[in-house]
């Protein structure tokens, strides 16, 4: 099997606040192959966001990540040097986030953005990265691209917005492209062309997808392997018909019971109970035992190490012990 695409190893990360230091990763190691879609998925607060934004070095200065690498085809990304980043950034690695109309600049065109940030990453002509833009917009499968080219942000759709900057991220041909709750802000028919697009980015052409979600309904549709969140830990990750098929941790089981099911509409929503914890790193034992319905003493003092399940399954907690092969 060949290395894979993006490394996160051992990762730690912590912020200054008013009230102290907050540890909101708490050794993130995480795997993305080449040619693959993967979803990192948990709560609000669990570390998915930062996560993201840690592989393009796009924290804010209160943020200092303390320990661990980030390799990207086999480079330490945390030993280069801003210069060397904004190569990375675009060219290599791409990321789209939730509110599409904050990333475009409401002043200019959406030509004007698109040749503005494609010929950052190429040497091609103006005429040559025009019709790459225009290309490019047809990929997403928007219509009349001539208008798209000419008109600002308000004039599009939120959808459209999100399409725009697939296009944008697409033309500057990445190798990976982090895509941060992309359809959130979206309504369910666009959501899921979204999704689908994004997915037709790794089968048309070869791009790895980080999928970043709260919902892991929409994994399900999306991902080939998912890493899930709580507090700054990875708790369990593998393949996503293998997790769904065998939920192994307790968060994991409890965020599939949550997903909302069309049969069950009008009854209540299910939710796992508790929040997540404010301060992950101040934890002494597993972080999820104050919401976990199995937790015994031994998990309010000694934290999990990581077990695995099946080739691929992992699992950090004390409860897969017992279903070691
Ligand atoms: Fe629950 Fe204990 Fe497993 Fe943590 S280690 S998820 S508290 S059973």
């Amino acid at each position: 099997m060949s290395d894979p695409l993006l490394q996160t190893q051992d990762l730690h990360l912590e912020f200054k606040t008013s009230r102290g230091t907050l540890k909101a990763l708490n050794g993130i190691s995480l795997e993305v192959n080449y040619g693959e879609v993967f979803g990192i998925v948990g709560e609000t607060g669990c570390g998915k966001t930062v996560t993201g934004l840690s592989i393009l070095k796009l924290l804010p200065d209160s943020a200092t990540i303390t320990k661990g690498e980030i390799l990207f085809e086999g480079t330490n990304l945390l030993a280069l040097s801003q210069r060397q980043m904004r190569k990375v950034r675009g060219g290599l690695i791409a990321m789209i986030f939730q509110d599409p109309s904050a990333s475009l600049n409401p002043v200019y065109t959406i030509g004007r953005q698109m040749i503005w940030i494609i010929s950052q990453h190429s040497s091609l002509s103006h005429s040559e990265v025009v019709e790459l833009a225009k290309r490019t917009l047809e990929d997403v499968g928007l219509p009349d691209v001539d208008r798209i080219m000419s008109s600002y942000p308000f004039q599009l759709s939120g959808g459209m917005q999100q399409r725009v900057m697939i296009a944008i991220a697409l033309a500057c041909k990445p190798k990976l492209i982090i895509a941060d709750e992309p359809t959130t802000a979206l309504d369910v028919t666009i959501q899921a062309q979204i999704l689908a697009l994004l997915k037709g980015l790794r089968d048309n052409y070869n791009i790895s997808v980080v999928l970043i979600t709260h919902s892991l309904g929409v994994i399900a549709k999306t991902c080939d392997r998912l890493a899930v969140l709580y507090a700054g830990h990875v708790v369990e990750t593998g393949t996503t018909r293998e997790i769904f098929k065998n939920p192994e941790h307790p968060y994991t089981r409890g965020l599939i019971r949550a997903i909302p099911k069309p049969e069950k509409r009008g009854s209540r929503m299910v939710s796992i109970p508790g929040n997540v914890p404010a301060n992950p790193g101040a934890i002494i034992g597993c972080p999820f035992a104050p919401r976990c319905e199995f937790a015994m003493n031994r998990c309010f003092e000694e934290k999990p190490k990581t077990y695995q399940i099946e080739e691929g399954h992992y699992s950090a907690c004390f409860l897969a012990l017992n279903n070691k092969p």
